[in-house]
């Protein structure tokens, strides 16, 4: 499969943007090719500049969930859009927003809006050390929240020490804020605060960790982290920027039952557009400005477009069947591929939950950030590039979520098995 646009486009891109982007994974240095551009997206499938087409599974990392251009969505942009982009004012849409998101999250009682994941964690964050008057968080090893200083940090050596940052930039002073334990582990995270008596803020999780590729909890980890942050005063901080309407309706606290003081969205939220959000209690949530003293802003917050897109694929999201119909799509592609890999003789663990799902390219099941790394990111690099020859977009790292959205129909999932048996059968011999 050539890409000579792609290709030209991409060297001058690198004079232009950091890597040639303004995300780093999309420059795919992991698999070693280069990025096709892309011209137009509809339904399921995604279209490049020099003419081909894919089934996408990366779905703009979780956004597209009832897929791409979906006419309702559309009609809502542009509806809006004609009543101007921005007021930097209240407006009726924001509103019922809101209050759809308070419905469906079961412990959400208030809610405010912002423009990305990654200002709603940041916010969220400060929320919880405000109303503590705590300064430490715990965070989880691979666990991904965006990219605000406090969250960029991974563990040292073993859970117990102190974070180290994990990029330039990021002061040690507040790295050190920043504890982490492995994911799945209820007593790691005891032991961390324990040995700090009312010093932890708060507990931030992915109920379903997305971002070292998919792995669920275990049994008895997030109840276990409820029951840990209230008994020692902390707050439990659930990350469902990715989860939020795509486990279930209302997240993935709606699948387990549990409910965490605070959550953050993003993503679905915006049905393709910048949208975040945080919520929760509501004595916690009366702390934010203007009602409070915590101070948070933002110029584009409720933003008309972001807001109507969002309020359009929320609609969608709420018809009967749907997170069936997902579930079974999901059952699909995963027992498809694992009949492919043990064709081929390769070892693979897929872990899914939904329409989430991650092929890890290892014979040890993955349940958290070591085990994820004794993947053969050599041997997901070289399957990766024959699914997309093939046309097949996969995220272009093996520690990515692949995302399935209502528009893939069986005919689609049946293809991408059919192109894995081919892509596992080139790794063996
Ligand atoms: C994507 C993501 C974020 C960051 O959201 P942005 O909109 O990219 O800033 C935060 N948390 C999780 C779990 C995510 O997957």
């Amino acid at each position: 499969m050539d890409h000579p646009k792609s290709r030209t486009l991409f060297l001058h891109a690198q004079t232009l943007m950091p890597g040639g982007v303004n995300s780093p994974v999309r420059a795919y240095r992991a698999v070693n090719r280069i990025p096709p551009f892309i011209l137009r997206a509809k339904g399921c499938r995604i279209y490049d500049v020099d003419g081909h087409s894919y089934i996408d599974y990366v779905g703009s990392w979780g956004p597209m969930i009832v897929g791409h251009a979906h006419p309702q969505v559309v009609n809502a942009l542009k509806r809006a859009v004609n009543h101007g982009t921005s007021y930097g004012a209240p407006t009726p849409l924001e509103v019922r927003l809101a209050e759809v998101l308070v419905r469906a999250v079961p412990s959400m009682a208030m809610v405010r809006l912002v423009s990305s994941g990654t200002e709603a964690v940041m916010s969220a964050i400060r929320l919880a050390r405000a109303a503590t008057k705590r300064d430490l968080i715990v965070k989880y090893d691979g666990g991904y929240h965006g990219h605000a200083d406090s969250l960029l940090v991974k563990a040292g050596s073993g859970a117990a020490t102190f974070g180290l940052p994990d990029s330039p930039g990021v002061p040690a002073d507040l790295a050190k804020q920043t504890l982490t334990a492995p994911y799945n582990d209820l007593e790691a995270t005891r032991r961390l605060i324990e040995a700090r008596p009312g010093a932890v803020a708060a507990v931030i999780v992915e109920p379903i960790a997305g971002n070292m590729g998919v792995v669920p909890p275990e049994p008895g980890f997030l109840q276990g982290l409820r029951a840990l942050t209230a008994e020692h005063g902390a707050l439990l901080i659930f990350d469902e920027v990715i989860t939020g309407f795509r486990a279930s309706y209302g997240g993935a606290q709606s699948l387990y039952g549990i409910t965490p003081d605070l959550t953050c969205l993003g993503k679905i939220i915006g049905g393709g557009l910048p949208v975040g959000a945080y919520g929760g209690r509501r004595d916690l949530m009366e702390q934010i400005a203007p009602s409070g003293p915590v101070y948070q802003a933002g110029t584009l917050s409720g933003n008309p477009l972001a807001v109507s897109a969002g309020l359009a694929t929320l609609k969608l999201l709420a018809k009967p069947q749907v997170y069936e119909t997902l579930e079974a799509k999901g059952a699909m592609l995963s027992a498809g591929l694992a009949d492919a890999a043990k064709a081929a003789g390769v070892s693979v663990q897929i872990n899914r939950v939904g329409s989430v799902l991650t092929v890890f390219f290892t014979s040890t099941p993955v349940r958290d950030y070591a085990t994820a790394k004794t993947s053969d990111t050599a041997h997901f690099a070289r399957f990766f590039s024959s699914m997309l020859d093939a046309g097949v977009y996969l995220p272009p790292s093996q520690y990515e979520a692949w995302f399935l959205s209502l528009a893939h129909t069986e005919r689609e999932i049946q293809r991408t098995i059919n192109a894995a048996r081919a892509a596992f059968a080139s790794l063996t011999p």
